[in-house]
């Protein structure tokens, strides 16, 4: 009975140890990396224009600022004109002058600013279309990464199903015989418990010598025997 049961133990090992790797290599982990590879290098050709548009939005607000300005000290000039205050043809000339001058810088800084408008307006459309143009990626995304959790889910489910049926299995070995199981397994592993197939070993390729293929046909059904070759736990 023990040594069945250590024959079960070994093949749930075998099973743990499948499903734990199936986990770690799920075909959607490297589709998923490259999605967000992907989606990375959009969002930085993303960002490059959100900055530029940023860039613009802002030299707008400064040339508004500065064509206010413009506009206040023609206003504040236009004031003087009318208000009397300068007598001489000559000055009056000169200001004239002046507020023509200033009323042009105005319209060349408005102009300007309207540029840039029109430049952080279509930096705008541009960004828009650009994260729209994500859409499908963020979707495959999205479907990635539902699956992965999916697919960890069930075989964690699985896991724990046969974890617990070898904690049940584990008091019906000996002691001494699970912890030899445990110390050959990493060398051995799947086949490190084997069954003696009356000729052989059927973990390793040697022959066992006539001797001890004798000596285990003898030995008492259900008992444990280590191959001489190569030192697996062998199950008469
Ligand atoms: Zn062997």
């Amino acid at each position: 009975m023990s040594l069945e049961r250590l024959l079960q133990i070994q093949s749930i090992d075998v099973e743990i140890k499948q499903l734990r790797h199936r986990k770690k290599t799920l075909e959607q982990r490297d589709l998923l990396a490259d999605a967000h590879t992907e989606r990375a290098s959009k969002q930085e050709a993303i960002d490059e224009v959100a900055a530029r548009r940023v860039e613009a939005a802002s030299r707008q607000r400064r040339l508004e600022d500065e064509a206010q300005t413009v506009a206040d000290k023609a206003a504040a000039d236009e004031k003087r004109l009318y208000s009397g205050e300068v007598g001489g043809m000559k000055d009056l000339q000169a200001l004239q002058n002046e507020i023509a001058h200033l009323k042009q810088r105005q319209e060349s800084i408005e102009d300007d600013e309207l540029e840039a408008m029109e430049q952080a307006e279509a930096l705008r459309a541009e960004v828009e279309k650009m994260e729209a143009a994500c859409a499908d990626l963020d979707h495959r995304i999205d479907v990635l990464s539902r699956e992965i959790s999916e697919a960890e889910h069930d075989i964690d489910a699985k896991l724990s199903a046969l974890e617990v049926q070898r904690e049940e299995m584990v008091p019906e070995v000996s002691p001494s015989m699970l912890a030899e199981y445990e110390q050959l397994r990493p060398t051995f592993g799947s086949a490190t418990v084997v069954r003696f197939d009356g000729k052989n070993c059927v973990g390793c390729p040697s022959m066992m010598p006539s001797m001890e293929v004798d000596r285990l046909k003898h030995a008492e059904s259900g008992t444990l025997e280590h191959c001489s070759e190569c030192g697996r736990m062998v199950v008469n």
